[in-house]
């Protein structure tokens, strides 16, 4: 025997676990299985992986990728604009970004097992607000050129003006630019770029935009031109840079209303790209319909300070095509990693650093100009404009001494310097330009742009400065919360299944991290060919013709389909059709992502089986047959049905002139079986971070390629604004860099290369298989809400709790936070359908594992038959009380109609392994009522 391969280590049923599962839904092998589950009509042929068909071995696939990252090619970067050279601290490295207890975690919607990561991320919104001066913050987006464009959307939405005119300051980073621009244009906002801001307060416009330092690298004082715009009832958005505010005046003290920008350089590699958290702090009056997700501070049953995500009213899962944003996955490991950058170095060692990049830059400035090097801008935090006479050899020196310079245009070059850079990098520097150090004035910021206030007064800035504490501090947290490396988190929708540690590493290698993403193409030929390479493995494994990996998250990536779809119609002469059909039963984001675009979402019912109503598609796509864009559809069903009718839907939206969204989110179920490119779709999004093992690291990162049928390849997205053109018909950018979040593109590679054909198609069937085997044995205690007609699931089930409302008053809730007790994380709640609980086991859990959640169940089942039975009151049982904290049933007095046991081991094997909810249920309702985003001060621990 060899040894073991990959794949066998990914799926963790064995043969002998897969017979068992098999036996007990009644089957005699996986194939025939399958065959029952996933229709005919839509079986694919084999899937086409090239070198990659039989699976590299772990140590090969290693290997052959390190051959990638070799030929990249890292310099020292003075490119800035918007990315920065930084040192990740080695014990957030470690701890963190390489930690699964972190990285595995997912979204904290059970706010009673993520009070880790909620904790880090309220100290990213305090951060936020402390540098930025601003009223509250939310818990990241999904870069600075999207905030950007959030920030236009927000201010347009609280604007009283009857206008849609946004005026731009013309200093901006141009990736930003592009983004705003593609972003406004399905909106109908009319885009001004401007030289002369006073252009915003003599013309009609609702807001400004204004980049602070600018993207030459000048400081603006921008107070009078924000006093002038409130009195015109205009906001003023600025995009700023929190190392440059540790010196400058913050933004929420000259009068900005919105404030953005990204935290790359607070210990974040460049990734070639991302991802990287951005973020956005408005003033008060803003917050209710601000983007994105949100950390406040509530209370818990006993009423002790608890945190949970705030204002989830303004989502999308809740408002539709109504919600602030599409924004659902976001950058929540990023931030966290930002925070704790803060967290360790403290307001004075940020100071520090801030203040030392300046005493270069001005060092610099003073050099250049002393060698008669002409520095456009005379004022400056950490970048210069400098005016040359041939930036294209300037370029080609640089290179050859190892610096990348901004290129801006053929006379002017840019410098940005960081915390990396050392006297020898400046020292690099200045010769290219033979200049020597003069002496110099430290410090060039005008008085009035001075930082006089104080920020991170807060405790938790002021105290883990030493290596111990900050350790204890990430393991105090981690320990908090429950993540994949502690038990299965069969969340519907979301596949969160193993994200192998070789899949991690090379994320740190050098090669890959420390690549800027506008580092010219020779430096980048290795990561370019393993782009290649995962294009190729997706294209392979959709059946579509093209992929672009540029949307930082699923929602972007339906985002970016839906303009593909549009610039398509227009193409044709059709650009009146604004039509979206959208099942009832449709992720949020879908209608959230419509409406972004500009679209009407007509809503397609459901039949009594959970399908697409093929009845009312017919009618809906008759009746709006001359105006249809598009049909949005999941596929297995949200409902996790492989529905046999997707053929005739698609038939149907295409013969009335429609094209087909086929959202890829269930990916997980038709990897090497059927694949939307062939059974009908035109258009779909991928989630990376569900199907392709990128971890979900507590709320994002993710990538959400777009992937086409050939018909629509010469729309995928370009950059323009740095060069990166596909195609001159390409939609507008979607993300801020061409590849959106390299950096982590390399762990899909690496499932990919070591899973091969073979082991892909069987991680689908796998997961099929476990699905089932939960679904019947689940069954015996609960209804499952829909299957197909032979009674089999997808890779997901609904497991109905809604009638023991009725018989026991127990709620969806209760049995999801009674499952904490057993160390579990809850499945999906409550969607796609209100009341009920939806489970994807995925191929990479154990059968042992599946037996505890399913004995689980049984438990509560049976608690709950003891509250039907009038044997537990109806509001002290276990499952009303859920989850139960060590304080609770350690306390002196238990007044409890059940013992103290049973609230803690429900089942014997809980003795040997324990998950302790550091807090008991989170009042919801409290916390928005009295919004509260930021630390806690200490002295509501003392009271
Ligand atoms: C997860 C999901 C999305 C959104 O993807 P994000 O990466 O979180 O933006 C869209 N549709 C479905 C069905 C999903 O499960």
């Amino acid at each position: 025997m060899t040894s073991t391969t990959f794949a066998a280590r990914h799926i963790a049923p064995d043969i002998s676990d897969q017979s068992h599962m098999l036996h007990t839904l009644g089957y005699g092998s996986l194939d025939e299985f399958i065959a029952a589950v996933v229709p005919d009509n839509i079986r694919r042929d084999n899937m086409a992986l090239g070198e990659f068909t039989r699976g590299y071995s772990e140590e090969a696939a290693i290997a052959r990728l390190r051959e990638h990252a070799d030929q990249n090619k890292v310099l020292k970067s003075f490119i800035g604009q918007g990315y920065y050279g930084t040192h990740t601290p080695a014990v957030i490295l470690r701890n963190v970004l390489e930690n699964p207890a972190w990285y595995t975690a997912y979204t904290p919607y059970q706010p009673e097992i993520s009070q880790g990561r909620l904790e880090a991320l309220l100290n990213y919104q305090q951060m936020i607000i402390d540098l930025t001066g601003m009223d509250i913050a939310n818990a990241s987006m999904l870069d600075e050129a999207t905030a950007a464009a959030e920030a236009m959307t927000l201010a347009l939405r609280n604007s009283k003006l009857k206008n849609d005119i946004f005026y731009v300051s013309e200093d901006i980073f141009p990736q930003t630019l592009e983004i705003i621009q593609t972003r406004a244009k399905p909106l109908g906002i009319e885009v001004r770029v401007s030289a002369n801001l006073n252009d915003a307060i003599t013309n009609d416009c609702f807001a400004v935009l204004v980049q602070y330092p600018a993207a030459s690298g000048a400081l603006n004082d921008y107070s009078e031109l924000a006093t002038a715009a409130h009195a015109q009832g205009k906001a003023v958005i600025a995009c700023s840079d929190l190392l440059a505010l540790t010196q400058l005046k913050s933004p929420g003290e000259w009068g900005a209303d919105i404030v953005i920008g990204n935290t790359q350089r607070f210990g974040v590699p460049f990734g070639f790209g991302g991802p990287h958290a951005a973020f956005m702090a408005t003033k008060d009056a803003f917050k209710r319909s601000m983007p994105g997700r949100l950390v406040g501070v509530s209370v818990d049953a006993q009423g002790n300070p608890a945190l949970r995500l705030a204002l989830q009213t303004r989502e999308q899962h809740i408002r539709r095509e109504k919600a602030t944003s599409n924004i659902c996955t976001a950058q929540a490991l990023l931030a966290i990693m930002a925070s704790m950058y803060a967290v360790y170095h403290g307001p004075d060692g940020l100071k520090k650093i801030g203040a030392r990049v300046h005493r270069l830059t001005s060092s610099v400035a003073a050099a250049l100009t002393a060698a008669h090097v002409a520095v456009v801008n005379t004022t400056w935090f950490d970048t210069l404009t400098l005016k040359v006479k041939d930036a294209s050899a300037l370029h080609h020196a640089a290179h050859v001494a190892g610096l990348n310079l901004r290129a801006i245009d053929a006379q002017h070059v840019g410098i940005s310097i960081d915390e990396t850079t050392t006297a020898a990098d400046v020292h690099a520097l200045l010769t290219l330009f033979d200049a020597v150090p003069v002496h110099h004035d430290a410090d060039t910021i005008p008085a009035a742009l001075r930082r006089e206030s104080a920020f991170l007064t807060h405790p938790i800035f002021n105290t883990h400065h030493s290596e111990h504490a900050m350790l204890r501090y990430l393991r105090e947290l981690s320990d908090k919360d429950l993540a994949l490396d502690r038990t299965m988190i069969p969340l519907g929708s979301c596949t969160m299944k193993l994200n192998a540690t070789s899949e991690m590493l090379p994320v740190t290698w050098p090669e890959f991290g420390q690549i800027h993403p506008f580092a010219p193409n020779s430096q980048t030929v290795g990561y370019r060919a393993m782009i290649q390479e995962v294009e190729a493995m997706l294209v392979a494994a959709t059946g579509y013709a093209a992929v672009s990996l540029q949307p930082n998250a699923g929602s972007q990536g339906e985002y970016a389909g839906l303009l593909i779809i549009q610039k398509y119609h227009t193409s044709r002469g059709e650009s009146h059709r604004n039509i979206c059909l959208i099942p009832s039963s449709a992720h949020g984001t879908n209608p959230a992502s419509a409406a972004m675009v500009g679209m009407s979402v007509v809503v397609v019912a459901c039949d009594e089986r959970g399908n697409v109503d093929v009845a009312d598609l017919k009618a809906k796509a008759e009746q709006h047959s001359a105006n249809l864009a598009a049909l949005m559809i999941t596929y297995p069903s949200t409902h996790g049905v492989f529905e046999k009718s997707i053929t005739e839907i698609c038939d149907t939206v295409h013969a009335h002139g429609g094209q087909v969204y086929v959202d890829g989110a269930n990916m997980n179920a038709m990897v090497g079986l059927c694949a939307p490119g062939q059974f009908g779709g035109d258009v779909s999004h991928l989630n990376l971070h569900k199907t392709f093992a990128i971890p979900h690291g507590g709320g994002g990162p993710g990538i959400g390629p777009v992937c086409v049928a050939a018909h629509l390849e010469q729309f995928l997205p370009n950059l323009n604004a740095i060069g990166y053109q596909r195609d001159a018909h390409g939609i507008g950018a979607v993300s801020a860099a061409p590849y959106g979040s390299a950096g982590v593109l390399p762990i899909t590679w690496m499932y990919i290369a070591m899973m091969g054909a073979a082991g892909l198609t069987e991680a689908s069937k796998v997961a099929i298989l476990s699905a089932n085997y939960l679904a019947k044995c689940i069954s015996e205690h609960f209804p499952i809400l829909y299957t197909a007609e032979n009674g089999l699931v997808a890779h997901e089930c609904i497991v109905d709790v809604r009638g023991v409302k009725d018989t026991a008053g127990i709620t969806v809730d209760d049995i999801a936070k009674r499952l904490m007790d057993f160390g579990f994380h809850a499945p999906t709640m409550s969607f796609p359908v209100a009341g009920t609980l939806m489970i994807e086991p995925t191929e990479s859990e154990p059968l042992a594992e599946l037996d505890r959640f399913i004995t689980a169940f049984a438990t509560i089942r049976a608690e709950i038959a003891q509250v039907e039975a009038g044997e537990l009151p109806a509001e002290d049982n276990p499952l009303k009380h859920a989850p139960h904290t060590a304080a609770v049933v350690c306390a002196n007095e238990w007044t409890h109609a059940y013992p103290r046991e049973q609230a803690a081991y429900p089942v014997a094997s809980l003795r040997t392994r324990k998950y302790w909810p550091p807090v008991a249920r989170v009042d919801n309702v409290y916390g928005d009522r009295n919004l509260f985003c930021s630390c806690i001060p200490v002295s509501e621990y003392e009271a």
